[in-house]
């Protein structure tokens, strides 16, 4: 039997439903920021995303969909946003509108190990904040991001995690000091570590392995790093976050896992979902466009999980209500002729109809159930010459005969007050 291509999955409407509620509140929320809506191909070429995350990211390394086509192109599912958003402001010239405040969903592709809330294709909404390298920028989209959680109801299961990776120098600088540190001490790295020590030092800052966590405790620390511009920079940030009251930890040891990244990195974390704990991260990434071979373009930015989202949701037993529905129940030759016209009449007054195409009163009352409506209107020859129908409310199981020409109006009151 052929199933679904192993880390990807169906959303099936239940499903789906959840995931169009989190994307139209994120997108919802980020229009009140200022940012509209931006949508870059899901194939990229695969250059962009080898000059932009690092040939030592996971992603680059390990877990891109990257292949040949037919025409000899070297292109590659997109693993992630911003690269493409970025690509997107150097190809269509945008950089004379700066600056962009942009947001943007879609499906994500990455070779990882599946397993809950990690999958090979799963789906992010983003927000990228494109010209501006004051942290008045880092605010504005954490603030958004925050916004956004809140709305959805989860400020209460969340911390706020950042740190500063400061500019080029405190990295060069920090980078040495970390090589330095952990080749005296490289047998007792692990393996995996041992071949980021050559790669990228700052990688090992990431690693979950115990020995490698051990080691960290006594390695020098990337704030004793920053330049007085990066010191100042980040204090402006955490100044920034306690204006707005967000709650704020700091954690030298979050780097995140891509080369673009400078200055503000954060991530808003969760206990709620065992090890995939992150659920919306981001930073700046300020030398990314011209990296890309564009102008000198300073931006930060998040992105956000939605599968991620949708199972902490789910976690928390969030109530997924679907738009009222109504059902329509024929009895009779009749009432059926007359359904397609009522349902008609109904849906062009907005109303969510439900039919069930066959089947005796009893067995169409039964789906009227399943799929939630919140009434039914049930009508047969008796209904149809003394023009008056039936309505059953289905929670309460009250039934009042009403005018036709009332029923729109008397299903809009059950709306308000079932
Ligand atoms: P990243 O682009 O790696 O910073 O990831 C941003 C967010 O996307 C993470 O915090 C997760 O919520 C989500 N995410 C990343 N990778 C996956 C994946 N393989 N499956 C599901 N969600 C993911």
């Amino acid at each position: 039997m052929l199933q679904a291509v192993k880390g990807t999955r169906d959303l099936l409407p239940g499903t789906c439903r959840k995931f169009r509620h989190v994307e139209q509140t994120a997108s919802q929320i980020s229009s009140l920021y200022g940012f509209d809506e931006i949508e870059t191909p899901i194939l990229e070429p695969a250059a962009l995303f080898l000059r932009s995350l690092g040939d030592t990211s996971d992603i680059v390394s390990k877990e891109m969909y990257r292949f040949t086509d037919a025409g000899g192109d070297d292109l590659v599912l997109r693993p992630e946003g911003t690269a493409g958003v970025a690509r997107a402001l150097i190809s269509e010239g945008l950089a004379q509108d700066l600056p962009l405040k942009l947001f943007y969903r879609g499906p994500m592709f990455r070779r990882e190990r599946p397993q809950k809330g990690r999958y090979r294709q799963f789906y992010q909404c983003g927000v990228e904040l494109l010209g501006v390298d004051s942290p008045a920028a880092d605010l504005e989209v954490i603030a958004c991001g925050y916004h956004m959680l809140q709305e959805l109801g989860l400020s209460q299961n969340l911390t706020l995690r950042l740190n500063s990776i400061g500019d080029a120098d405190s990295r060069a600088q920090f980078r040495e000091a970390l090589k330095a540190y952990f080749q005296a001490h490289r047998d007792e790295l692990s393996q995996e570590s041992q071949d980021r020590l050559e790669r990228n030092p700052l990688r090992i800052l990431d690693s979950k392995d115990p020995r490698d966590r051990k080691l960290l405790e006594q390695a020098p620390r990337l704030a004793d790093s920053l330049t007085p511009a990066a010191l100042e920079f980040f204090k402006q940030v955490q100044d920034g976050l306690k204006a707005l009251k967000i709650p704020v930890v700091i954690d030298p040891l979050l780097v995140r896992g891509l080369d673009y990244y400078c200055h503000t990195v954060f991530e808003f974390t969760t206990e709620n979902l065992g090890a995939q704990n992150a659920v919306l991260a981001g930073g700046r990434y300020d030398g990314l466009v011209s990296d890309l071979g564009g102008p000198r373009v300073p931006g930060v930015g998040w992105a956000f999980g939605t599968d991620r989202l949708v199972l902490l949701l789910d976690e928390l037993q969030r109530d997924w209500k679907s738009s009222a529905s109504f059902a329509l129940i024929p009895i009779g030759e009749r009432a059926e002729q007359e359904l397609p016209s009522l349902a008609q009449d109904l849906r062009r007054a907005g109303l969510r109809v439900d039919l069930s195409f066959s089947g005796n009163v009893g067995k169409r009352m039964k789906r009227a159930d399943k799929v939630g409506a919140l009434a039914a209107v049930i009508f047969g020859d008796n209904e149809l010459n003394a023009d008056r129908f039936q309505i059953k409310a289905l929670k309460t199981g009250t039934q009042s005969e009403v005018p036709r020409a009332q029923i729109i109006t008397e299903l809009q009151r059950l709306i308000t007050s079932p």
